[in-house]
């Protein structure tokens, strides 16, 4: 968090608003600028041009298909009446495999109507059987919702869909399971609710046709291998009552969709990946925020004695400016021009402060402007969002700043403008964000501003790397033993596990099974394994995030939000400042056996920033390559980490104000670590100095992360690092990378797997950055334990030459 904030304060006024453009923006959304002329006046705002690359991604025209003969006509009918006269041949081709009883995933772009692929073959069927189910999945409950209003809108006769989720009233739920014959739900609910209660759900598992799983890219990780087992135990379940469902997946689009569907489904899947529908032309800028003036950074600001701490020293010295001062700049611009522009930013705080000072900056061109730009994440309440949804596609609301596509609706699609506040972490998701803009027929300006990281840096300076590589595959290891004994814990409480249930639950499976035998939480019987205890186990799917932590404001307790548990210790400890819907919030106090967060209103001058400390041992090697000097290592780690302070920085200049401490509890994780050592005669001899060792080996760690999303679908904020000049289990100066969740979730791996490539780029990255010392954009590191210090930048060049000279290609 700490590169994100920023102050209004130093916000330069770059409006330049005669007061006739107001008449021209409440207006509404009107034909407005081409993205050619847009992007000129964005870019010819500042001193210098911030573009990089300019890419123009050309319009397609749609390719129609015949309905496939089984459509019933009462079927086609109610398309029509929603305006839809022909399928697109993906849509076809797609239903077509599925209504012959294949599994199918249709992996094709944004708003590319994947949705009519799978309520095709589904629909028909329910019109035909009168007795046939369909379960449809989404991975967050506004998608679901979303997904009901389309199907509901069709009116279809005895059809009946309904929403099954946490949000579901009780009194409504028994009539779901006994009436609608289309439910919709997350892999969530079907874990906690309708799987344990399977008995009451046998009618509606018995006369399954159809399982639907939408978006199905985001089960990635160590939530992917959970879902992909709670899969398997739905097809166990439908098994036990005869029904063999056909699986159809919905993805956008990433390399190898069919592996990656099977591996989630546990069964063969056909691809349909050519998309046939029609896009409208857009115009994809590269663009890097300006280097500040020197005297305006921060640290130079600070005499350090003034901070009463060596941080201020050592804190992040802004170079750049920030790359969400530039978005809320560009959001404010945007909609002065009056274009409908959605913002993806990547941080909740970052999404409340991109909307707050692109309304501050239109308030004070034009009063009352700002009430036209407006924040949205996963954490506001369902009213909220869909407010805020409908805002937007009325034009009541022109900016919207957004945490990231998943959580908005599938309807809010065909925006003049899309501004990506840094990479999103995969290619995969640049598009799909970027898929948010152009209305067919209409061109549109797409924007990725990169943050002040080696990844973005590298992004916007390589662009081949974006636009001409594939997407990248999901990557999801159901072996995973940390989710794998788990989830078979609660298949055997569904039903005892029989040798039969084996091959379902794949590689490992018996071996976890032994492995709960051992521990008394199954008996092994002749008729197979039981579950022993009185409970459920209690298994969360999103990881070790554990239950969501709620905000609540102490003086009216009304709930504000809610935030994950993982992010809970960094941005709901006592004394963070917390911001919702722009308004300025204090936490009083973090109940975590309550999970809640006590907050009351207060707009201090400073921002939060919490800090934490790591410590990290070798549990085992699993491989390994010995390279003369340089080992490069694959295996298990135990990391222990704990949030112990909290820095206040003013809001206008940066300087810190002091840092105070925090009693939290340690959090431990046994994960998966990449790792390289090199002899202290190899560091000599490239000519770095033994006291410059540990900021050359921590400077390369940043860089390192900071760059392996370039080979996995991870983001930096999934992995974790930690360089020694000694460590105790290597006995060598080392560099640890490692996944941030139990039982790894296959990033580390993946970094074993392509580690020269990996750390040619960070050597490159580092090597290219303009910067003399080392700067966000190269070797420091927003989420740094100790304050980005030590770090030596050319020492750091010298270690991955090292390394890459040793290491086999
Ligand atoms: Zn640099
Ligand atoms: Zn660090």
């Amino acid at each position: 968090m700490t590169s994100d904030d920023f102050s209004s304060a130093r916000l330069s006024p770059r409006l330049d608003l005669k007061p006739s453009a107001s008449a021209t923006v409440s207006a509404g959304p009107g034909p407005g600028p081409t993205p050619g002329d847009l992007l000129r006046r964005l870019r010819a705002r500042g001193a210098g041009d911030p573009v990089t690359h300019v890419e123009r991604v050309p319009a397609r025209a749609g390719e129609p298909a015949p309905w496939p003969p089984w459509a019933p006509t009462e079927l086609r009918a109610a398309f029509a009446r929603r305006g839809v006269v022909a399928p697109w041949r993906h849509q076809a081709e797609a239903a077509n495999l599925a209504y012959d009883g294949g599994h199918v995933v249709v992996a094709t772009g944004t708003a590319s109507g994947k949705s009519m692929a799978y309520q095709l073959p589904a629909l028909a069927t329910l019109l035909a059987d009168p007795r046939a189910t369909v379960l449809y999945l989404a991975p967050t409950k506004a998608l679901a919702a979303d997904q009901l209003r389309a199907v509901a809108a069709l009116e279809l006769e005895g059809v009946r869909p309904a929403c099954y989720d946490g949000d579901t009233p009780r009194a409504e739920r028994e009539w779901i399971r006994r009436h609608s014959r289309f439910v919709l739900t997350n892999p969530d609910m079907l874990h906690h609710g309708i799987l344990p209660g399977h008995a009451q759900w046998s009618g509606f598992l018995r006369r399954l046709a159809y399982v639907v799983i939408d978006e199905c890219h985001t089960y990635r990780g160590v939530f992917g291998s959970h879902v992909a087992h709670v899969l398997r135990r739905l097809r166990r379940q439908c098994a036990r009552f005869g029904a063999t469902p056909v699986f159809v997946l919905a993805s956008a689009t990433s390399g190898d969709p069919a592996t990656a569907a099977g591996r989630l489904t546990g069964l063969p899947v056909t691809a349909v990946t050519e998309d046939a529908s029609p896009r409208g032309g857009v115009t994809f800028a590269l663009w890097e925020p300006p280097l500040l003036p020197p005297d305006s950074t921060a640290a130079s600001a600070v005499p350090p004695q003034a901070a009463g701490d060596h941080d201020a020293m050592t804190d992040l010295v802004q170079v750049r400016r920030s790359a969400l001062r530039e978005t809320a700049d560009l959001l404010a611009d945007t909609v002065a021009e009056g274009v409908r522009t959605l913002a993806f930013v990547r941080s909740r705080k970052g999404a409340e402060v991109v909307a707050a000072s692109a309304r501050r900056a239109l308030d004070d061109a034009v009063p009352g402007l700002g009430d036209r730009v407006a924040a949205y994440r996963g954490g506001y309440l369902r009213e909220e969002r869909r407010e805020l949804e409908r805002a937007l596609l009325h034009g009541d609301l022109l900016g919207l700043a957004s945490t990231n596509a998943l959580e908005l609706g599938v309807d809010l699609i065909g925006l003049d403008a899309v501004l990506i506040c840094g990479y999103p972490g995969t290619r995969a998701s640049l598009w799909q964000q970027a898929g948010r803009a152009g209305r067919s027929g209409q061109e549109a300006l797409a924007v990725l501003v990169a943050r002040d990281d080696p990844l973005d840096t590298y992004l916007v300076h390589h662009p081949e790397a974006i636009f001409g590589a594939p997407v990248e595959a999901t990557v999801l290891d159901p072996a995973n033993p940390y989710v794998l004994a788990p989830q078979l814990a609660c298949a055997a409480v569904e039903a005892p596990l029989t040798p039969a249930d084996l091959a379902l639950f794949g590689d490992g499976a018996k071996e976890a099974i032994d492995e709960l035998v051992a521990a008394g939480a199954l008996r092994q019987r002749p008729t197979g394994w039981y579950w022993r205890h009185r409970e459920r186990p209690e298994v969360d799917l999103r990881g070790e995030g554990g239950a969501p932590v709620c905000v609540v404001e102490s003086a009216t307790g009304r709930l504000l939000g809610t935030v994950d548990g993982g992010s809970s210790h960094f941005l709901l400890h006592s004394g963070a400042v917390y911001l919702h819907q722009g308004v300025s919030y204090v936490v009083d106090e973090l109940d975590l056996a309550d999970g809640c967060a006590l907050v009351h209103v207060e707009e201090p001058d400073w921002s939060t920033h919490a800090r934490d400390v790591t410590d990290l041992s070798v549990v085992s090697v699993r491989s390994y390559v010995d390279a003369g000097p340089v080992g490069m290592f694959l295996g298990e780690v135990d990391v222990t980490s704990q949030v112990v302070s909290y820095q206040r920085r003013r809001i206008a200049t940066g300087e810190v104000i002091d840092t105070r401490p925090l009693d939290l509890p340690t959090r431990e994780l046994r994960t998966v670590a990449v790792w390289f050592t090199l002899s202290p005669q190899s560091l000599a001899a490239a000519g770095v100095q033994p006291a410059d060792v540990p900021g050359a080996l921590h400077a390369a760690e940043h860089a390192a992360i900071g760059l392996l999303p370039l080979m996995a679908t991870c983001d930096r904020w999934d992995i974790g690092g930690l360089s020694t000049a000694v460590h105790p289990d290597t006995e060598a100066p080392t560099v640890f990378v490692y996944d941030g969740h139990p039982g790894g979730a296959g990033f580390a791996e993946r970094a074993y797997g392509t580690a020269s490539a990996w750390l040619r780029a960070t050597r490159d990255a580092i090597a290219e950055c303009g910067c003399e010392t080392g700067c966000p954009s190269c070797v420091q590191s927003p989420k740094c334990g100790n304050g980005n210090n030590p770090l030596s930048k050319p020492d750091a060049i010298r270690v991955l030459d090292v390394v890459l000279a040793n290491l086999p290609a």
